[in-house]
């Protein structure tokens, strides 16, 4: 690394000098990876995933209005929305084999990245679910819950969380505290209403 670095003194060269110098650095992979995971490998803007679209990283404030590469101020975006729908779109522009190759491996890799955490989403969502079939129903790890309740709690799940879907349990149980059906039918009824903002 060099000792020191004298910018050019005349401002509006400097300042597109340390543009290009610091600011136009690539995002290293890892970053880019990190950007991705946090937005559930999904376009911050259109909401498109892998394998749609390939991903890129987008600066919320541009680079050229001072925005930096700190994750903060990245967002996963599809290719159409980043260059928004432009007519110079990257894919018009002919790869050479090696652009080629290193696009389908990134693609690939997105798509992993993307399943992984659909994966890690359901992984959490089925623990959940025993967690709450235990609430409504004592003996549920035991006997096993029907099919439909399952279907309900999961959905139930995924529309408020864990913490009011537990929540709406508890207020079941306390009505019905022996569990079971009844207990089941009032906790969906809790939920509806939690749904529809009542
Ligand atoms: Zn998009």
């Amino acid at each position: 690394m060099p000792k020191s670095v004298t910018p050019p003194p005349a401002d509006g060269f400097y300042q597109r000098w340390k543009l290009e110098v610091f600011m136009r650095k690539p995002l290293s992979k890892k970053v880019r990876f990190e950007v991705f995971k946090r937005d559930g490998f999904t376009c911050a803007y259109c909401g498109a995933t892998p394998p749609k679209v390939i991903l890129q990283v987008d600066h919320i404030v541009p680079v050229s209005g001072g925005g930096n590469n700190s994750i903060d101020n990245l967002v996963t975006s599809c290719q159409p929305c980043n260059i928004g729908k432009g007519k110079n779109s990257l894919t018009s522009i002919p790869e050479s084999l090696q652009e080629k190759a290193l696009r389908i491996k990134e693609q690939e890799e997105q798509l992993q990245g993307f399943y992984k955490i659909l994966k890690e989403r359901d992984d959490r969502i089925e623990s959940e679910l025993w967690e709450v079939a235990q609430m409504i129903e004592p003996m549920a790890l035991e006997k096993g819950i029907p099919r439909d309740w399952a279907k309900s709690i999961r959905y139930f799940l995924e529309q408020l969380g864990l913490y009011d879907a537990k929540y709406a349990a508890e207020i079941a149980r306390a009505k019905f505290p022996y569990g079971g059906k009844k207990t089941f039918l009032y906790f969906c009824g809790v939920c509806h209403r939690k749904i529809r903002g009542e």
